[in-house]
């Protein structure tokens, strides 16, 4: 049977599968508060519900699995769980987002699972610029993580991910540029984007792509478009000399029209959208013992029906502030970021 389209005409092909909404930091733009509701551990799926949901996904079409989080290194046995899901012969590509900080310990158990491709996010390369961003006083792990992703190496390669914050890393597009280039990663800035969790986001705060090209013309020369970005989030560039870098323009020009991705939390529920306020609750059908074809039908109904384009009609938006207040946040752990996956 074939995949279903949603109303839009987009295909459903991705995954993003948080494992855990925790983290052993404390971003500014996704968990700036001092108290969170976090998800009820017995809610968390197991490793084998995960691996039953993710056939379910396959069978309508899904072929590249994203590992998020929260930090998904902070999830008990994550190798194990990878383990399963890098077997699956009709997964393309396996990847997973990290903040690096237990890199160092995981990088080579993660490769030897058969973790295909990793991103390890990095806004900053000074450590007291770390500290104020993360609350944590990390950036030496992270680094040290990095390196042993190189050591290690993955046969899809690194990438390094920096949200761009006005007035916090928004003079070190170079530097990173640099450092990418130093362990042969592709680095992508991140417009920051006022999702659940960046309760403090305000429109003046956020670099544009236009402007970050143009900072970066300025300094380093003329800038090739790239062309071939097919459903991918990130446009990619290429400077003058030949080195190429991507940008996730998300807040100032979103790619809703061709997203072909699904999001499921930590306790199971699923989103078709980054701000989709609604999710379906697949932990209820796993528990109550629902078979593969009856979850597959659900899925199918849902993608179908999907109009999702929340990054297009938050753009729309006249006054644009944060998506939810810290209070309205403490009532809804699922809005947040950091439970829904990057
Ligand atoms: N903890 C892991 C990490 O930080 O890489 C994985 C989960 S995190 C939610 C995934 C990605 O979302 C990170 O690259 C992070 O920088 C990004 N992110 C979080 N909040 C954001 C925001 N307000 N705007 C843009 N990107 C954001
Ligand atoms: Fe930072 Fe990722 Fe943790 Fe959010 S989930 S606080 S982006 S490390
Ligand atoms: Fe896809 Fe929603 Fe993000 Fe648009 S806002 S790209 S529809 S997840």
């Amino acid at each position: 049977m074939t995949g279903p389209r949603d109303t839009l005409n987009r295909p459903l092909k991705n995954l993003r599968l948080s494992v855990t909404d925790r983290c052993n930091l404390r971003c500014a733009y996704c968990m700036p508060e001092e108290e969170y509701a976090w998800l009820a551990r017995p809610d968390v799926l197991s490793f084998e519900e995960i691996d039953f949901l993710v056939d379910r996904f396959g069978a309508l079409g899904v072929d590249t699995l994203r590992i998020t989080g929260g930090e998904p290194l902070v999830r008990k046995d994550l190798p194990v769980l990878l383990a399963l899901l890098a077997k699956k012969p009709w997964l393309k590509d396996v990847a997973l987002t990290t903040n690096g900080v237990l890199l160092g310990e995981q990088a080579q158990a993660l490769r030897d699972a058969g973790l295909h491709r990793l991103t390890v996010s990095l806004d900053t390369l000074q450590p007291d610029r770390f500290r104020a961003l993360t609350r944590r006083d990390s950036h030496g792990a992270v680094m040290a993580g990095i390196a042993e992703a190189v050591r290690v190496g993955f046969s899809g390669g690194l990438k390094l991910d920096a949200v761009v914050l006005r007035g916090v890393n928004d003079d070190e597009l170079v530097p990173l540029l640099d450092f990418a280039a130093s362990v042969n990663a592709e680095l992508r800035f991140i417009e920051y984007m006022d999702v659940g969790g960046a309760t403090r986001w305000r429109r003046e705060d956020v670099v544009s792509r236009a402007e970050m090209l143009q900072q970066l013309s300025k300094q380093l020369g003329a800038i090739e478009a790239l062309a071939g970005r097919g459903a991918a989030p990130a446009e990619r560039f290429r400077l003058p000399d030949g080195r190429t870098f991507g940008v996730i323009a998300s807040t100032t020009q979103p790619f809703c029209r061709s997203c072909d991705r699904a999001r499921v939390t930590a306790d199971g529920t699923f989103f078709t959208c980054l701000y989709a306020s609604a999710g379906l609750d697949l932990k209820a059908a796993l528990r109550r013992g629902d078979d593969a074809q009856t979850i597959e039908a659900a899925l199918r109904s849902r993608w179908s029906s999907r109009s999702d384009r929340g990054a297009e009609q938050r753009l729309a938006l006249r006054d644009r502030g944060p998506l939810a207040s810290a209070a309205e946040l403490k009532g809804a752990p699922h809005l947040e970021m950091h439970t829904r996956g990057g």
